[in-house]
């Protein structure tokens, strides 16, 4: 977690971390370099009772190390990871 995730998670109820968690998870960036997907929770990132559609993130991928542009899509289900 960073300080961000951290910070929220320290302020609400434990239940509610718990959910922001799993569901930032659904949350999928996917890189348009490389391809290299990851979840938004993993890289950084928060997302809870969102219904807003796909949108487009400027982040540097962990993988190919490219500042560009990350397509953030719902995922399945939960990323193992
Ligand atoms: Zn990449």
């Amino acid at each position: 977690m960073n300080w961000l995730q951290r910070l929220v998670i320290g302020v609400v109820p434990r239940s509610w971390g718990e959910a922001i968690e799993a569901e930032s998870r659904t949350w999928i960036v996917r890189c348009s370099q490389c391809g290299h997907e990851c979840s938004l929770w993993d890289l950084g990132g928060m997302r809870w009772k969102s219904t807003k559609p796909t949108q487009h993130y400027r982040v540097r991928c962990p993988q190919c190390q490219q500042r560009g542009r990350h397509t953030l899509g719902r995922a399945e289900g939960p990323l193992s990871s």
